[in-house]
């Protein structure tokens, strides 16, 4: 496979050729077809396979014909710690810079004041840590029933953190319909069991 071969936008087709990538890795070759045809993708994959571009890809792909909202994100991306946060939100910059999609990262350890702006503004993206998404949510401050795209991002070190609870709490205050992409480097019984509740006949890519 060839990335020209994947129908992504031709905006993330030219960032990626910046980037110097040639050829899709397994997982990007696995996940990126279905997630681009509206499906929900299981990927159980470890860090170092190339799996943030695996579901950044499509995600800015299949954002890139619609706006962004005041406090009503289109997309969700969760992950484990802060710093996992930011280096995904610099992956999201990398390959959305030929397009006009905005994001906010949404991390603990810093005050909510800048986080609120770019909130009320609007954004397409939202990339967060589950504990300072929820703050957000219960000051009152962000809907997430205008989420059509949620990812998970390393669900197995969600759960050794404690945060499978908080997940599921996200995944109801989104809708039915959303699609989601879920990512975790292995499948204990937990995340089994959230994978079966929330997903919808997902393609699984194991790689
Ligand atoms: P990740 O597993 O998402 O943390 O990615 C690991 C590293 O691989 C990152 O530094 C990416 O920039 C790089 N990378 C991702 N996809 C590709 C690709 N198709 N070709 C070359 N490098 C890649």
């Amino acid at each position: 496979t060839k990335f020209t071969d994947l129908k992504l936008d031709p905006a993330v087709l030219r960032a990626i050729a910046d980037a110097g990538y040639e050829t899709p890795t397994p997982i990007q070759a696995g996940a990126i077809p279905p997630a681009l045809e509206g499906r929900d993708v299981l990927g159980i994959a470890q860090t170092g396979t190339g799996k943030t571009a695996s579901f950044t890809l499509p995600m800015v792909t299949m954002l890139s014909s619609g706006r962004a909202r005041a406090r009503m994100p289109r997309s969700l991306v969760l992950c484990p710690t802060r710093e996992l946060a930011a280096q995904v939100a610099e992956n999201f910059d990398t390959y959305a810079k030929y397009t006009r999609l905005t994001k906010a990262l949404l991390i603990g350890g810093v005050s909510f004041g800048e986080q609120d702006k770019l909130i009320d503004r609007g954004v397409d993206v939202l990339i967060a840590t589950p504990g300072r998404l929820l703050d957000h949510f219960e000051r009152g401050k962000l809907l997430l029933t205008g989420v059509q795209i949620m990812v998970v991002d390393e669900a197995d070190r969600m759960l050794d953190m404690g945060f499978i609870p908080d997940i599921e709490r996200i995944f109801q205050l989104t809708p039915f319909t959303r699609q989601t992409l879920f990512f975790s480097a292995t499948m204990a019984p937990e995340i089994e069991r959230i994978t079966n509740t929330f997903l919808h006949a997902p393609a699984r890519i194991e790689v």
